[in-house]
């Protein structure tokens, strides 16, 4: 049984999960799926979440979207209609 005091706050949880990944921390920002160091800019800036940039590089984030692209594709969504830039 947990010791009253071992649950972490939502702000650590946040400050854990996030704090790499923070607009204006010190340091690197390290990919969590290539490990590479890389330097975010105004277009890396997280839409969800405007205080942190995302915790992808660009190219692993193009990666996982044609990857999401084609799961979906597969799955038998109209993925093409629903994201139709051809106009
Ligand atoms: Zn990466």
């Amino acid at each position: 049984m947990k010791e009253y005091g071992q649950h972490k706050t939502k702000a650590e949880h946040e400050a854990e999960k996030w704090g790499a990944h923070l607009v204006d921390k010190e340091g690197d920002y390290i990919c969590s799926v290539c490990k590479k160091v890389w330097i975010p800019t105004v277009d890396d800036v997280n839409r969800k979440r405007p205080s942190t940039y995302y915790k992808l590089c660009s190219a692993c984030r193009l990666k996982s979207y044609i990857c999401r692209r084609m799961y979906k594709k597969d799955k038998g969504n109209n993925y093409d209609a629903l994201y139709d830039t051809s106009n």
